[in-house]
């Protein structure tokens, strides 16, 4: 697979520490060596319900192209090995295992997002199918990822 991170908006430890995630996401669940993971910052401070923090998933148009957007906010909390920042890179790596799988997709225009055949269009984001499983599966592999790549009594182990 093929990940690809700018590297305009984030220093090298980040983009690392990204690629890192992404692979540990994508090895594990299997996602088709086709995927490519396109990784970018962007300012979101205006965004209220998240104070900041902030993720988005699209599907590009051909099959196996996706664009997660982190915010500037999640960005700078990678790291400072904030938990909330990882959960974010994790919960938008679900989401690409939904459209890649199909149980998540755009019925054409963006606005009409499907779950598994049924729009969920207008429901909330607290009763969004997707996004329940996306948290759930994104604050595991947050706890599982930073116990191998941030536990500071691993790392006095190691050296
Ligand atoms: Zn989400």
């Amino acid at each position: 697979m093929k990940i690809y991170v700018d590297d305009c908006a984030v220093n090298k430890r980040v983009e690392k520490g990204i690629k890192q995630a992404v692979r540990f996401f994508a090895q594990n669940e299997r996602l088709p060596l086709i995927t490519v993971v396109v990784v970018t910052v962007a300012d979101y401070r205006k965004h209220k319900e998240t104070k900041g923090a902030f993720g988005f998933t699209s599907q590009l148009g051909k099959k196996g192209l996706y664009l997660v957007t982190i915010s500037r906010k999640v960005a700078n909390g990678l790291a400072k090995g904030h938990r909330v920042s990882w959960v974010t890179i994790f919960h938008e790596m679900q989401h690409v295992k939904q459209f890649q799988k199909g149980e998540l997709y755009y019925a054409g225009k963006k606005s009409d997002t499907f779950w598994k055949g049924v729009n969920i269009e207008h429901v909330s984001y607290r009763n969004n199918p997707s996004e329940i499983e996306a948290e759930k599966v994104g604050q595991e592999y947050a706890d599982d990822f930073m116990a191998v790549y941030y536990d500071p009594q691993l790392t006095k182990l190691r050296k």
